[in-house]
């Protein structure tokens, strides 16, 4: 394994704060992903997951200077001033709608299975909280390819739901894990797996290959040789290496926006009014913005601290926010303590402040998906010993992405 940086893990990093870990990239793993039990297992670290409070069911989405919690039954979706009866019945039609465009956007896709107010208060926010992204240009196909499955193979997403709670084995409870220490535990489990050391500060600029081998060259000009290689980079890195061997795959790969999400923890503050932070936190989408935030995660009440101090984690800038990226740290933290003000009604100043601009953030799934999945299954039938991996395509949550790396390798 060669690696760019002195650290394994990528986006997966946990910073030791006093005990306390703080995550600057993905905070929760969901347990009931149909990969999770055999990473966790590969990784040797199932005795050590933090399940989150149970608390962390409760979510909310901001409309109209409010933080709304988000209805957890079909009663409170009816008095919800998320949805309200009038988006209910619509979304009961559900089942006599017709298609519709194979091709379309989250935000069309939804409004036209479900109506407009569910895509606008619903999953616009969603999208702003899982992608960074903007539901007008996300493809629903590849940002919610088992949603739009449900329509290719019942006709309707209700069918489907139906269909699939009668067949329905008794489902693994949906759980949200980290794990003590935090994610970077995962990567430590992973590390002591390797049967060679992991090579730091060694970047991949290129490689070369002929019918029994390939040849990596690394900056510094050092070269490497195997009869097969994984390549696991972002889009934007991998375009560069595979530009020699495929120049319209490059040049897609070239086209994924990945625009920076910027991550602000804050601790120790301090809130006067009753405000609803009894959950797992806020989403801001389109129609009720708040600046440039995207959302805020309670990160104490979803892993509660023993000192009871409140942890909030803003997360600022994605697809609709690019100029997140042209702002200075101060700028970014400034705009994190507003939002809190604004939105949680936090009181004066918190106890400690600290940020990172995530950039490359993360890869948005839009048009130029139908591209890049043929152009890579067009890749991998042409080169049989290099492996193409990473949240680019196929999913980009962790768990997508180690199932990403399954599949591709299954035949390996
Ligand atoms: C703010 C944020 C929050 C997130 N929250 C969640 C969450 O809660 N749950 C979840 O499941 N997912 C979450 N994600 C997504 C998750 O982080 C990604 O799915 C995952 O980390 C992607 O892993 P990767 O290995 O594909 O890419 P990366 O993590 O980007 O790793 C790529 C690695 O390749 C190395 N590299 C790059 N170029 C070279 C080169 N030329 N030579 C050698 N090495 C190189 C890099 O240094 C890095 O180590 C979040 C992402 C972000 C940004």
């Amino acid at each position: 394994m060669y690696e760019a940086t002195s650290r394994l893990g990528g986006r997966l990093f946990t910073e030791d704060f006093a005990g306390d870990p703080l995550e600057w990239g993905p905070n929760t793993l969901l347990s009931s992903h149909e990969s999770f039990d055999e990473l966790i297992t590969l990784a040797g670290v199932s005795e050590k997951q933090r399940v989150a409070d149970s608390r962390a069911r409760f979510r909310y989405v901001w409309k109209n200077g409010k933080a709304i919690p988000l209805p957890t039954g079909p009663l409170k979706a009816l008095f919800s001033p998320l949805l309200g009866v009038g988006a209910c019945v619509r979304a009961l039609c559900e089942p006599f709608v017709p298609q519709g465009d194979p091709y379309q956007d989250v935000s069309s896709f939804f409004s036209h299975r479900f109506g407009k107010t569910i895509a606008d208060n619903l999953v616009d926010p969603f999208v702003s909280g899982i992608y960074s992204g903007d539901s007008q240009l996300l493809s629903a196909r590849h940002a919610f390819p088992k949603i739009v499955g449900m329509v290719d193979d019942h006709g309707s997403v209700l069918r489907a739901g139906i269909k699939l709670l009668k067949n329905k084995k008794k489902k693994k409870k949906t759980q949200l894990v980290n794990f003590d220490g935090g994610m970077s535990t995962l990567v430590d489990g992973l590390a002591s797996r390797l049967k060679n050391s992991p090579q730091f500060h060694k970047k991949l600029v290129s490689y070369d290959q002929t019918d029994q081998s390939i040849t990596l060259t690394f900056e510094e000009g050092e070269k490497s040789t195997f009869d097969k290689v994984v390549l696991a980079l972002t889009a934007g890195k991998l375009s560069r290496i595979v530009k020699k061997e495929s120049r319209s795959l490059s040049s897609a790969l070239q086209q994924i926006p990945c625009p920076g999400i910027a991550v602000v923890h804050v601790r120790g503050a301090k809130l006067t009014t009753p405000v609803p932070t009894n959950g797992f936190g806020v989403l801001f989408g389109r129609q009720h913005p708040m600046e440039e935030a995207l959302g805020i995660l309670f990160i104490s009440d979803i892993f509660p601290r023993k000192d009871r101090q409140k942890h909030f984690c803003v997360f600022l800038g994605g697809r609709r926010f690019p100029n997140v990226n042209h702002m200075s740290k101060s700028q970014i933290e400034d705009k994190a303590i507003n939002i809190l003000r604004n939105s949680i009604k936090m009181q004066g100043d918190a106890e400690d402040v600290r940020s990172q601009l995530l950039s490359p953030g993360l890869p948005q799934y839009e048009k130029n998906m139908y591209t890049i999945d043929m152009l890579k299954s067009r890749f991998h039938k042409n080169n049989r010993n290099i492996a193409l991996v990473g949240t680019w395509s196929g999913g980009i949550s962790v768990l997508d992405g180690f199932k990403n790396v399954n599949e591709t390798l299954k035949d390996w």
